[in-house]
């Protein structure tokens, strides 16, 4: 999961970085470009002016044609794109002109749209025009920026009208590298598309006044937002800059595809690389876990086989004192007694001698199956101490009990009825030692068993093939206390 996280954050970061460089990017260009227009449309401009100022010379109509198209077109000279300078009177008609080519003397713009917006207002000033396709220059598309001219009492005179081809203002784009689907529009602050790198004719002179994307930036003086283009279907980042002194909006937009291209790259070689990365821990993780609890089950029998006797089956030693233990804390918590059993089997060497030691083994089988089943209790437990030694372990047992269950224990052993000669009984018989104790806390268990193993010597002592308690004195006497309480 921390993978994962680590992997998304810093795609996401790398999102952000890509993102906030293109649109820096496309700012500068933006500016950049609004830049150059606006100075070109000023120095346009001031031609305009230039060719108004001229005509209000007192006695400009009586100078000598051409000393008239000096002053007239004196400021023209600068212009860096034009089409063509004219000066039109009031019925459309041309009156003088300059430029690359020259018009035909009958050129009438009666039916252009800046030509009608003057005659029929006097408060516009600067026009820019819709594009149109020159008429003096053969289908060259051109935007036209124009002037109302006046006469003394403000009635219409003409206009005075400066055109940029289009092919002039494309000329700014060309060599900036927008990608493949990149795109620069200029729209009229009303909507009309004037022009786009990539140029398309279908497209320029349409209104888009209506579309929300264009309306979001005719209606703010700058920004950057994400749309689909209404004009190509493109997914864009738009940036867009309205100029300072004309009703001009320039976009910059650039595809979201070709922005993010790389970082897709990058997030796909970083996705494959992690989801494979991931598998292979979560792989590991699955392999190390089931080799955990393979090692969890052999360590389990491990352990039980070692604290189990090989030949009876019984707990051994080490299984008898692990029990011993526990019930000795046990009995400590609940306060109650705990018993022991010490059997072994009386002339058992003798017994080896002369029946062999395999059948010997048999025998310590069969008596181990014996104890097992004489004991009755979940808690109870019967171990093999050592070579024909056995221990049962008796929980909540008192001495009483102790002894009838060991006594129970003798006859089953003797009811077995295996032949042994060189015992005065002739059958194999046991002798057990019983002790009880109700465990002080602090004391350990060490006092029961050699209690246990003392009542055993006394059993064996008094002829075998019997259970003997410990003496009297012992179990109980204050300095047997005394000892249990120092070790
Ligand atoms: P007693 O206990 O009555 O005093 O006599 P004993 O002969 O049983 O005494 P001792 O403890 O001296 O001998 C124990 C004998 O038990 C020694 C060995 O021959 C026999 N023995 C011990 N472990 C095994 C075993 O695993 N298999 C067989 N077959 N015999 C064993
Ligand atoms: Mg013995
Ligand atoms: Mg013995």
């Amino acid at each position: 999961m921390s993978i994962l996280a680590i992997s998304a954050y810093t795609l996401w970061i790398d999102r952000l970085d890509t993102w906030q460089g293109a649109e820096r990017s496309s700012r500068n260009v933006l500016t950049a470009i609004a830049q150059d227009l606006t100075s070109d449309l000023e120095l346009l401009d001031l031609s305009l002016k230039g060719v108004m100022e001229a005509r209000r010379i007192v006695g400009f109509e009586n100078l000598a044609p051409d000393i008239q198209y000096r002053l007239l077109f004196d400021r023209a000279a600068s212009v860096t794109f034009m089409g063509s300078l004219l000066v039109v009177n009031e019925s459309g008609g041309l009156m003088a002109d300059a430029g690359p080519v020259i018009a035909s003397r009958d050129l009438n713009v009666a039916d252009r749209d800046y030509f009608k917006i003057h005659k029929e207002n006097n408060h516009i000033g600067l026009y820019v025009s819709r594009p149109f396709k020159s008429k003096i220059r053969k289908d060259d598309f051109s935007i036209g920026i124009s002037r109302r001219l006046s006469r003394p009492n403000g009635s219409f005179e003409g206009v005075v009208m400066g055109s940029m081809p289009l092919s002039d203002i494309n000329q700014l784009f060309k060599d900036l590298s927008l990608g493949q689907e990149g795109a620069i529009n200029l729209f009229r602050s009303d909507g009309i598309l004037l022009t786009r790198h990539p140029f398309d004719a279908a497209q320029v002179n349409q209104d888009f006044g209506s579309s929300p994307h264009v309306q979001r930036l005719l209606q703010g003086r700058s920004g950057t937002f994400e749309s689909i283009s209404p004009i190509d279907g493109v997914r864009r980042i738009i940036s867009f800059e309205r100029l300072d002194r004309y009703p001009l909006v320039l976009t910059v937009a650039l595809s979201v595809d070709e922005i993010f291209a790389t970082w897709r790259r990058k997030a796909l070689v970083l996705g494959v690389l992690t989801a494979a990365l991931c598998s292979a821990v979560v792989g590991l993780t699955f392999l190390f876990q089931s080799e955990l609890r393979r090692r969890t089950r052999a360590e389990t029998k491990l352990r039980r086989i070692a604290r189990t006797d090989d030949l009876s089956g019984l707990p051994n030693r080490r299984g008898f004192r692990e029990t011993f233990e526990r019930e000795w804390r046990q009995a400590i918590r609940s306060g109650s007694s705990l018993s022991l059993l010490y059997v072994d089997v009386d002339w058992f060497k003798s017994f080896n001698d002369q029946y062999g030691h395999g059948r010997g083994d048999e025998v310590l089988r069969t008596i181990a199956g014996t104890l097992d089943a004489s004991i009755r209790r979940p808690r109870d437990v019967a171990a093999r101490y050592g070579g024909e030694e056995f221990a049962v372990v008796l929980p909540d047992t008192d001495l009483a009990g102790a002894l009838i269950i060991a006594e129970s224990i003798r006859k089953a052993i003797l009811a077995l009825g295996i032949i042994h000669e060189g015992s005065p009984y002739q059958f194999v018989t046991v002798s057990i030692g019983a002790a009880s104790a109700r465990p002080a806390r602090g004391s350990n268990g060490s006092y029961l068993q050699e209690a246990s193993d003392r009542a055993l010597y006394d059993a064996k002592a008094a002829g075998r093939n019997c259970i003997r308690p410990p003496a009297a004195d012992e179990i109980g006497s204050p300095r047997r206390h005394l000892q249990d309480m120092i070790s």
